[in-house]
């Protein structure tokens, strides 16, 4: 044992103080049944008795320093502050020895009592007897109980010894329970350390769960409001989910009800469908059986057209202007028709006052009357609509495939151009025949286009003047110039002709006819001069291309429609003094009249079916001869002028109209492709 290292049972004692709590950790002293096995509290009291021990050495001691005979008693210097070691114990055992081991610990044992003066030593303490004092001369005596003593002490140093022994044993002991105690401690300190960490490491845990805590309660406070609110809005729905099943049933009541209609529409539809597929096919029969109506139509049509004659005369006169002489009464007359005033008139009287017989007689003047027949006669309050109901039936025979030509004939001021296009201002009432015919013909071919034909409609519009021909719809640098025009075939062994240099316009509705008649009029006011008013001495040939297309029957039909406005019919009054002027208008008239004279002989020759037709003769005939041969259906309008000065070009006119309504063109065929 080194002299530095701290006692192992200091330390226990240490440990027992300080970390009584520990106490119960497991074990690592001796096992139960050796000797040292104690608490840590009884080692304390293992120590009191040593320390009575002690005290009683001392008394021994100062009982042996009064004793002269024990010399050897106090004779031991006390090294080391140490009380004086027992040399007669009073008994020996096991507290002895313990209070001697206690005594050691910081003592080397010495010799056992080496008796350096024995001699000198007084009689020994036996058994506990004083003993008897020898007589100085008595040195056997002495020396016996030297001896004696001696022996007693040489056996009390063995006993001593085997204590000794014992004693340093129990301290190897001691000093091996020390170390493990200390590894022990050192576990324990180690131990305790970790705890201690441990115990740190969850303080701050429970810091931060504490703070956790926190945090969590303050959600927890969010959560109930927000479960609050929620529970509200439960409530809020739960109060709309009622209304909403209440909703639902009445709907599903609704439902079976509307299921019920349905199943009773389904079969009512289911019914329809066998009705509308009976009756889809009565329509395809219906369609075929329209079809042919509608070929029986056109053909009763024509027929129809055809007794009324292929060509016809209708006999316009004007009605008086302001500012015009009123005429005679009974100037003109419109007998009935044999069918009384409620037929439609057909007849005309002009009655012409012969003013030189009466002048020459003094008499009043004889007048002649001359009576003219005609297709149909429409006095001066004839509006343009009754004029038209009578040539909307003609015109619809084009859209059948029949050309169809109508021309206006009269003498200039007689009311041509107001029967045609119109009079002025754009009035839907004075429209003339030329807008009308379009939008008619627009509106039967919408009709037959549920019949399922297509049509389609291409205008031209040119003036026939001084037999050139010049075109009415030029737009542009050509307005007004009209550049020559020229009639030609369309192509190579085809009849149909066609104006070079002219627009033909494709048209579909009234407003672009509308336009067209617009741009006519505008070239017609560009080339009018001062000396001539070109439009009444020039012809003006309005023509519709119309072509028409059954696609589903693979049919196809077209003609042309003409509407022609012809110069005016007067003759140049042969007693005027023939002036520059007067020799060019002489030359328009007789252009004029060759013109007008050839039409009356291409419709002579027509009606009289002779082998020529002498159509090249005049520009006009010429544009106009698919319009007119044997096929075609004419009508004439034969314009008078109400006027009695105007007598003589009237009845001239009439003779003019009432020679072409004694002809009868051959029986027209529908130009079908
Ligand atoms: P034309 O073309 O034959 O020379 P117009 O058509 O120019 O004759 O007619 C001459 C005038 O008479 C025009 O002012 C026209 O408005 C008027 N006129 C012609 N016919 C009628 C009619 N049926 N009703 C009213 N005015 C007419
Ligand atoms: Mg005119």
């Amino acid at each position: 044992m080194e002299p530095q290292q701290r006692s192992p049972l200091l330390e226990v004692r240490g440990n027992v103080e300080l970390k009584r709590p520990l106490v119960k950790a497991p074990s690592r002293l001796p096992l139960p049944g050796t000797r040292f096995k104690r608490r840590p509290d009884q080692m304390e009291d293992a120590l009191e008795p040593e320390k009575k021990r002690t005290r009683g050495l001392d008394t021994v001691t100062k009982m042996a320093t009064s004793h002269p005979r024990a010399p050897a008693l106090t004779a031991r210097p006390q090294t080391q502050g140490q009380t004086t070691a027992p040399k007669v114990p009073k008994k020996t055992g096991p507290r002895c020895s313990t209070a001697i081991a206690t005594v050691l610990k910081n003592q080397k044992p010495g010799p056992a009592v080496p008796a350096q003066k024995p001699a000198a030593a007084a009689p020994p303490l036996l058994g506990g007897k004083k003993p008897t004092k020898r007589p100085a001369w008595d040195l056997k005596g002495q020396l016996c109980d030297l001896n004696a003593q001696l022996q007693c002490f040489r056996e009390r140093t063995q006993t001593l010894n085997q204590e000794n022994q014992q004693l340093q044993d129990q301290l190897q002991e001691a000093q091996q329970q020390a170390r493990a105690l200390g590894a022990e401690c050192r576990t324990l300190e180690g131990e305790l350390a970790r705890v201690q960490a441990q115990a740190e490491q969850s303080q701050q845990e429970l810091g931060n769960l504490r703070a956790h805590v926190l945090e969590l309660e303050e959600q927890l406070g969010t959560q109930e409001g927000l479960v609050q609110e929620l529970q509200k809005e439960q409530l809020g729905l739960q109060e709309e989910r009622r209304g909403l099943a209440t909703r639902l049933e009445e709907q599903e009541r609704r439902l079976q009800a509307s299921e019920a209609a349905l199943s009773g529409s389904q079969a009512e539809v289911a019914s329809l469908r066998q009705e509308a597929a009976a009756q889809a096919a009565a329509l395809v029969e219906q369609g075929e059986r329209l079809h042919g109506l509608e070929m029986e139509r056109r053909r009763l049509h024509n027929q129809l057209q055809e007794l009324k004659g292929n060509i016809r005369v209708f006999c316009r006169v004007r009605p008086v202007l302001a500012g015009e002489p009123t005429p005679s009464p009974g100037f003109l007359l419109f007998p009935s028709g044999p069918g009384g005033p409620s037929d439609p008139p057909t007849r005309l009287s002009v009655s012409r006052s012969d003013d030189r017989r009466g002048t020459l007689s003094g008499a009043p003047a004889p007048t002649t009357r001359h009576d003219f027949s005609f297709d149909r006669v429409f006095p001066p309050g004839s509006g343009q609509d009754q004029v038209f109901e009578e040539i909307a039936m003609l015109v619809q025979s084009a859209l059948d495939g029949y050309p169809v030509c109508i021309f206006a004939y009269g003498q200039t001021g007689s009311g041509k151009t107001f029967t045609m296009e119109g009079g002025p201002g754009g009035d839907p009432q004075v429209e003339g025949l030329i807008p009308r015919a379009l939008r008619h013909l627009f509106s039967v071919a919408q009709e037959l286009g549920g019949q399922g034909w297509t049509y389609s409609f291409v205008a031209s519009y040119v003036e026939i003047y001084n037999e050139t021909v010049r075109d009415l719809l030029a737009t542009g640098t050509r307005k007004g110039q009209g550049g020559e025009c020229e009639i030609r075939r369309a192509g190579p062994g085809s009849e149909e002709l066609t104006v070079t240099n002219a627009r033909y316009v494709p048209v579909s509705c009234e407003k672009e006819v509308e336009a067209l008649l617009h741009v006519a009029r505008q070239n017609r006011a560009v080339a009018r001069t001062s000396q001539n008013e070109r439009s009444s001495r020039s012809h003006s040939v309005f023509q519709l291309q119309i072509s028409g297309e059954h696609a589903g029957r693979g049919l196809q039909c077209g003609a042309p429609l003409s509407l022609v406005d012809l110069a005016g019919s007067e003759r140049l009054d042969p007693g005027l003094a023939l002036g520059p002027g007067e020799r060019e208008r002489l030359r328009e008239t007789q252009a004029i009249n060759s013109s007008l004279s050839t039409l009356g002989l291409v419709i002579m020759a027509l009606s009289n079916k002779e082998s020529h037709v002498p159509y090249r003769n005049s520009k006009l005939t010429y544009l106009l001869q698919n319009s007119l041969g044997g096929s075609a259906k004419m009508l004439m309008f034969v314009n008078i002028s109400p006027l009695e000065e105007n007598v003589s070009e009237s009845l001239n006119s009439l003779r003019f109209a009432s020679k072409v309504n004694q002809c009868v063109i051959g029986t027209a065929q529908a130009n079908r492709k």
